[in-house]
């Protein structure tokens, strides 16, 4: 295990206060707090580096292309991919699942065709598949769950058939931190001749994930929810699946060669990455990703699920608490209700004493209406997250509900 209190030293706004209180950052599956060596990779690249890609022959320009390039690299490596021509640079995981969306639509999807997604997948891996539905005819099936948040796998089998192109499922979910089973849903998913796509946005800053042995066909993540800069994401996707892919957009960067008769396009990845990309972003994606490696991700995971058991054996001391996500496989987030309390006043107190939690329907409103309501809270937890800031939750919680 590290050392938390060094850890907690590499990220200084854990040690700032608000409202005169110390800081407790508890919605870290919205966004993670940056470490040092995070925000340093981006002044320095500005301060010494800044210039163009892959497009200039001077040095700066060059010096820039290698650092992207390496970036892109380490995304291969952390995700052991076959090859960095497999990690499209995206601007998160909501463009990486319009990108897939638009792009595996065009080339696969035909009207009549099924694509499966599950209850209680975020609205960025609801909403491109219905903007789909209403272009290509396509038909969307929905994977249910059980009252502790674990998918109906024989739902899911009885769902697949000769129709069923795509499924589409949260690796881990954003509200109820079940781990969903995806290697065995991606074997279920090929036996009958479907791709396979792991949303990783709350999973890849958890766990180790190992797209070849997980066997997806696309796994898309955000680089801001790994510790590293807002603005960055990445999609891999299988290197025949995005060979038959058409472009998503159209600019510079993503040409072979453009007349006003016909335009040929880039080799992979690259005819995914119109215009600019952020390259300073996925270099400092790239320090993030070493962050967490050097801490090891198996070491982080069992900090954190740790955290979690902690937390909700807590939680569930309160009289009127209401835990949602009760899943053998959990991860990091707890969402939960107090009787009696609307979610958006519970987060609002909360605050006045310095902690910061998420309310509201969590970007999953099919989910909520799963669980029969209109809105949660939610406390998420990180690699820096300590058991005395559970313990000043749950106190604040304790604080809270004696006000009602
Ligand atoms: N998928 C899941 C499971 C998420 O938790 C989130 C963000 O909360 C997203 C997708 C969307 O990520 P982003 O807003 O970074 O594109």
């Amino acid at each position: 295990m590290y050392d938390l209190s060094s850890v907690r030293a590499d990220f200084p706004i854990l040690s700032r206060e608000v409202y005169k209180r110390p800081l407790v950052y508890l919605d870290n599956a919205a966004t993670t707090q940056k470490p040092r060596c995070v925000v340093e990779a981006i002044a320095e690249e500005y301060y010494s580096v800044n210039a163009n890609v892959h497009r200039g022959v001077h040095f700066l320009s060059q010096q820039a292309t290698d650092l992207h390039e390496a970036a892109r690299e380490r995304v291969r490596s952390f995700l052991n991919a076959r090859s960095s021509a497999e990690i499209v640079f995206t601007r998160g995981t909501t463009e990486s699942l319009n990108l897939v969306a638009f792009s595996y639509g065009e080339a696969f999807l035909r009207e009549g065709d099924e694509v499966v997604l599950t209850v209680m997948e975020h609205h960025s891996n609801i909403v491109p598949w219905q903007l789909l539905r209403e272009r290509k005819g396509i038909r969307l099936r929905v994977v249910p769950m059980n009252d502790a948040g674990e998918l109906d796998l024989e739902a899911y089998r009885n769902l697949l058939n000769e129709r069923t192109r795509l499924v589409c499922c949260a690796h881990v979910s954003n509200v109820l931190g079940t781990v969903n089973p995806v290697r065995e849903m991606a074997a279920m998913a090929h036996a009958c001749g479907a791709h396979f796509l792991v949303d990783g946005a709350q999973s890849v800053p958890h766990f180790p994930v190992d797209v070849q042995s997980l066997d997806c066909d696309f796994l898309v993540f955000s680089g801001h929810k790994v510790y590293g800069p807002t603005g960055i994401g990445v999609l891999y996707g299988r290197e025949e699946l995005l060979e038959q892919m058409p472009p998503y957009q159209g600019g510079g960067e993503m040409i072979a060669r453009v007349s006003f008769e016909r335009t040929t396009f880039e080799r992979l990845p690259f005819k995914f990455e119109a215009g600019t990309p952020d390259y300073v972003g996925t270099h400092a994606l790239a320090r993030a990703l070493d962050y967490v490696s050097d801490l090891g991700l198996d070491a982080i995971q069992c900090h954190e699920r740790e955290l979690t058991r902690y937390a909700m054996e807590q939680m569930a001391l309160l009289p009127g608490m209401q835990l949602y996500g009760t899943a053998r496989e959990k991860d990091a987030v707890v969402a939960f209700n107090l009787e009696g309390i609307h979610p958006l006043d519970l987060g609002t107190l909360l605050d006045r004493l310095g902690i910061a939690i998420r309310t509201g329907h969590h970007c999953a409103q099919p989910l909520m209406e799963r669980c029969g309501v209109e809105g949660m809270a939610r406390a998420s937890f990180a690699l820096y997250t300590t058991r005395a800031e559970v313990d000043a939750f749950v106190a604040g919680l304790d604080r809270v509900r004696k006000m009602f």
